[in-house]
């Protein structure tokens, strides 16, 4: 899983102070999204000359460019096994120190990292059938993202923007989170990963800026990582859920249902004469509104008439 490095810290959060996101900054840099989100965790090394076009492109002040200057050569610094994650990053700098000079205890504790970081890769990919998950109800489900929503909007807002929870409000609640952009190269058909542990959300390029552009389904798919890195990045083992499994312990049930209800809230039904006017003001896709609006009904959230 990634992190971001101490350039990539101190990046996002001049990026932050200026209101830009990951979107934005590519955009007046004339890059990719992925391209930045690599610059941020380390994935790429910084280019030569980059910190003149980020400071540019910013408009950043000499303090300001100063302290990101230091933060790169920083980042410059640190011993150079990029495409080595986290825990593993660790591990290689003890091998490094040469095997014999490694007490037993200190292998034991290593072999545990190991495990561990094998055991928490387990990524929740997008699948009609998820891993096991503590149960939860729908009525629990509808409850939890009605807080969420409490949390970071009015209730009086209907679309409910979640790239600008992710982008900005999230942060300041948990300050290490962060968003991770990769190429459709990498992804493949993975829309959205959240692996086990991580602090961070990675999206599909195209998912990522479909997301921020408003693009209906996308915005789907980021409710529905949102609800996996809040309710399931601290599930260690997992297994695929079996036929004789109730769908409540599904991930992606729980996912799917903690979007929706997000997504189209059951506080603003009143105001919708039908699924498909819900799905124009909560800027959903209209399948996935009809999908809700037959759930809400036969939950009898609707007045009798
Ligand atoms: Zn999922």
């Amino acid at each position: 899983m990634a992190k971001l490095t101490p350039f990539g810290v101190e990046l996002r959060k001049q990026r932050l102070d200026k209101d830009l996101r990951l979107l934005d900054l590519a955009e007046k840099l004339g890059q990719s999204a992925a391209f930045v989100s690599a610059i941020e965790t380390g994935r790429k090394q910084i280019p030569d000359g980059y910190l003149h076009k980020i400071s540019k492109a910013m408009e950043l002040n000499a303090d300001d460019t100063r302290r990101l200057r230091a933060a790169a050569e920083k980042t410059r610094k640190e011993v150079r096994v990029d495409n080595l994650r986290g825990d593993q990053r660790e591990l290689v700098a003890a091998f490094a120190r040469k095997l014999d000079d490694v007490p037993n205890d200190l292998m034991e504790a290593l072999k545990k990292i190991v495990l561990k970081s094998i055991a928490g890769d387990v990524p929740f990919f997008r699948r009609r059938r998820g891993i096991i998950v503590p149960p939860m109800s729908t009525e629990k489900l509808r409850r939890f993202a009605e807080k969420i929503r409490d949390v970071f909007v009015e209730n009086d807002q209907v679309e409910f923007p979640i790239m600008d929870v992710l982008e900005f409000k999230l942060s300041k609640i948990l300050p290490d989170f962060f968003i991770d952009v990769e190429t459709e190269e990498i992804m493949g058909s993975d829309e959205g990963r959240v692996f086990a542990g991580s602090n961070s959300i990675v999206f599909r390029e195209d998912v990522y800026v479909g997301a921020c552009r408003g693009n209906r389904r996308d915005r789907f798919t980021a409710c529905h990582e949102f609800a996996h890195f809040l309710m399931h990045r601290d599930v260690k083992l997992a297994r695929a859920r079996e036929d004789s499994d109730k769908i409540y312990v599904d991930s992606e049930w729980q996912a799917d249902e903690f979007a929706g209800t997000l997504m189209m809230s059951p506080r603003h039904l009143e105001m919708f004469s039908n699924a498909d006017a819900a799905a124009s003001a909560c800027n959903m896709n209209p399948a996935a509104a009809r999908v809700m609006w037959a759930k809400y009904e036969k939950e009898g959230r609707f007045a009798m008439t």
